[in-house]
This record gives C-alpha cells, sequence and structure tokens, in this order.
C-alpha cells in the first residue's frame, strides 16, 4: 500500500536533489566567471569601543555581486569558493583590497588615529604554501605595517589542522600582525588548547552575545567567556550586537569592545571615512598578548 506513496517521494526526493545540483553547478560555473572578472567588493563594519561609540577597527568582509541573482550572501559562496579553491584568488582579492583601505585611512586621517582593519582567513588560504609571504607582499605593496592588520581564523579551522596552522599563525604574529579567534563557542576548544593558541583576540560568536538578554544562565556563560580571555590575556570582541541592553550587560561584564548592527552595517568602502567623521581618535589596536610558558 506504501509503496506508491513511497515511490512518489522517492520520485520528489530525486528531482529536488537534481535541481540542487543544477543550481551548485550554475553558482559554481557563476563563481568561476566572478573570479575571471573580478566583480566582487569588500565592505567594511565598524569594530568600535562599545564605551565611546568609536570605531577602533573594521572587519574586512566580501561580498559577491551575481548580474542575475544580485548580491550573493557569504554563506553561500565562501564554502563553494573553498571547495573549488577559487577562495585562493577572491582570498588574496580581499586581502589586496582590505591592506589598499587602512593606507588610504592612514594616508587621510594619520598614523595614530587610523583604524585597523581585520580579514577573515579560510582553511585553505592558510594551506596554501607561501601564504606568509603573500600577506607579507600585500601588505608591503600597500605600506601598511603590520600592526594595523588583524586575520581572524574561526575556531574550527584552529582545532583542525592545528599543526600547520598554528605555526603558520605564529609567523604572522612575529611579523606583528594579531591573530583573532572567530565565532568563539561553535567549536570545542579545550582550556589548554585555548591557552596555547597563537592567537591576541577572541570573537564572542553572535549566538552567545544575542541571548544575554534573555536569559541568565547564557548571561553567566558569557560572562565566564569573558574572564577565561582575561586570565588567558586575550582580548575579546563581541559579534552581533544588536540593541541598546546586549551592549549595556556586556560593558558591566567588563567586555569594550563590540561589533554589530547597533553601531553600524558593513559599509561601501567608500562611506568609512564619512562614517568615522572627525571624532576623537580611536584607541590602539588591542596589545599584543604576552608570551605564554
Ligand atoms: P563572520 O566573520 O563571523 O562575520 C560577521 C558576520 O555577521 C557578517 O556577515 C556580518 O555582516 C554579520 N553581522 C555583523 N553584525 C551583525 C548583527 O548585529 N546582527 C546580525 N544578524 N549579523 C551581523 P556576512 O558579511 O554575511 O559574512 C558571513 C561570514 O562569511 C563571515 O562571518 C565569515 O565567516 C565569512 N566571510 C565573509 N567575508 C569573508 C572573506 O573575505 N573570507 C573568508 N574566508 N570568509 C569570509
Ligand atoms: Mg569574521
Ligand atoms: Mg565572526
Ligand atoms: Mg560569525
Amino acid at each position: 500500500v506504501a509503496k506508491g506513496a513511497g515511490k512518489g517521494r522517492w520520485c520528489r526526493y530525486q528531482s529536488e536533489l537534481h535541481t540542487a545540483i543544477v543550481e551548485r553547478l550554475e553558482l559554481r560555473a557563476a563563481l568561476t566567471e566572478a573570479v575571471q572578472k573580478l566583480s566582487f567588493s569588500v565592505d567594511y563594519q565598524p569594530i568600535v569601543d562599545m564605551r565611546t561609540g568609536v570605531a577602533v577597527g573594521f572587519e574586512a568582509l566580501a561580498r559577491w555581486h551575481h548580474p542575475a541573482r544580485g548580491p550573493v550572501p557569504p554563506e553561500l559562496f565562501i564554502g563553494l569558493a573553498e571547495e573549488t579553491g577559487l577562495i585562493e584568488p577572491i582570498g588574496d582579492y580581499v586581502l589586496r583590497q582590505a591592506a589598499g583601505a587602512v593606507a588610504r585611512w592612514r594616508a587621510e586621517r594619520g598614523d595614530m588615529s587610523a583604524p585597523y582593519v581585520s580579514i577573515n582567513v579560510s582553511a585553505r588560504q592558510l594551506r596554501t604554501p607561501g601564504f606568509v609571504g603573500t600577506v607579507r607582499g600585500a601588505l608591503a605593496a600597500a605600506e601598511v605595517p603590520p600592526d594595523r592588520v588583524m586575520l581572524e581564523i574561526t575556531e574550527s579551522l584552529l582545532l583542525r589542522d592545528q599543526e600547520p596552522v598554528w605555526a603558520e599563525l605564529s609567523e604572522l604574529r612575529s611579523l606583528g600582525l594579531r591573530v583573532a579567534i572567530d565565532d568563539f563557542g561553535t567549536g570545542f576548544s579545550s582550556l589548554s588548547y585555548l591557552q596555547q593558541m597563537p592567537a591576541d583576540v577572541l570573537k564572542i560568536d553572535r549566538s552567545f552575545t544575542e541571548t544575554v538578554a534573555s536569559s541568565r544562565r547564557q548571561r553567566l556563560l558569557v560572562e565566564g567567556i569573558i574572564r577565561l580571555a582575561g586570565t588567558l590575556g586575550l582580548d575579546i570582541i563581541a559579534e552581533g550586537v544588536e540593541t541598546e541592553a546586549v551592549r549595556t550587560i556586556l560593558l558591566d561584564m567588563g567586555c569594550a569592545s563590540g561589533q554589530g548592527y547597533l553601531f553600524s552595517r558593513p559599509l561601501k568602502d567608500r562611506d568609512v571615512l564619512g562614517w568615522l567623521g572627525d571624532g576623537p581618535a580611536p584607541g590602539a589596536l588591542p596589545k599584543p598578548r604576552p608570551a605564554t610558558d
């Protein structure tokens, strides 16, 4: 009796699968073409001192404008770019754009009040031989001092390819770049790992930040993360701060830096300087983490 229905379901499943595969192939072809034409851009989201609202840095976020579909969210294309290797030219593009952007901010605002730029780096980029040289080259070409740049690596990636990735990051840190653990709380770092990670900053994932105003349990958890970061000498940045209530709670817990729609959505490059205005000079970069052992 159920056989007919089962078959119907199977057919529907097959055709859905087929559609998904075709869509993915189309997206892949479009992404390949976009890389050839470099039809990407980079937006910059302020990272602010939540006590004053002044930006200390900006996170560079890749944007792809598909000719027919319009903007494609990074969630859809970054993973695909990773699988296909296209992340290398895309990552390179973002790196160069971001370096050029900081150079302009420095030229416009002077060295002391220029914000830093924070760049997301994927697994595949870190595993590419010569990545350190690529980063060095991009900063040298734009004449950007390494201490104006932070690299964001997701917690899960830091745990995956530990040996090669940690060595690479240590080298970059010794050049003066900062390293942030991105989306913290979504991986499963043990305390002993966290203590040894070659990182300066911990970014609390939005999934934790957004709930602090609604649950006491969550509040205690985030407070624990902030204390832990302090103990380990890591600076902390909260992602996804959307409301005044969340901002106040985080400040009370001792988390001073944050980013989120409350302060600003990611901005077009040309709007960054206007957004900064001629307000007070942003603070310095987060301090490098003292050597551990
Ligand atoms: P992420 O590194 O955790 O970046 C933060 C994401 O949260 C950004 O999404 C940002 O627009 C969004 N966001 C910021 N504030 C708020 C807020 O208050 N509320 C909400 N709901 N969202 C907020 P976006 O730009 O869509 O990027 C998504 C992810 O794609 C990034 O997460 C990052 O993992 C990845 N990504 C973006 N650009 C690049 C890139 O150039 N290279 C690599 N490897 N990954 C990238
Ligand atoms: Mg990030
Ligand atoms: Mg993040
Ligand atoms: Mg995130």
